[in-house]
């Protein structure tokens, strides 16, 4: 660990340029904003495009877990008390609460190469 001499945030020592002088102890970060390096050249810094795409991607991941729990708050303040409505609803937020965690592991494979293939460049 090293602390950036122009953001003085404290990052590994493998997310720092190298070189002597200006380029001292200068992380990726300040280093493409100072224009010590390109971005090409950094190693741990994502263009924009890339780091919105791993959002996007882990964002696919976990977003069935919260509409899970949004389903199950607006069943239990809307549906509950609606005899034929609630049950109903009962059995589809019952199966998708089935299915999710199912969905979620066969998931988890093709999750991991979308991260690997948007972690190198
Ligand atoms: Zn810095």
């Amino acid at each position: 660990m090293a602390t950036c001499r122009i953001c003085r945030g404290i990052y590994p020592q493998e997310h720092f340029i190298t070189g002597n002088g200006p380029r001292h102890l200068v992380c990726e970060g300040c280093g493409v904003e100072q224009g010590y390096v390109t971005a090409d050249e950094t190693s741990h810094l994502y263009d924009e495009a890339t780091s919105r795409a791993r959002m996007v991607v882990v964002g696919r991941r976990f977003s069935p877990f919260l509409w899970l729990i949004l389903g199950w708050v607006l069943w239990a303040l809307y549906f509950a008390g609606l005899p034929l409505w609630g049950n109903a609803s009962l059995v589809i937020l019952l199966l998708t609460t089935l299915a999710v965690p199912v969905m979620y592991f066969l998931g988890g494979a093709k999750y991991q190469a979308d991260i690997r293939r948007l972690s190198t460049k």
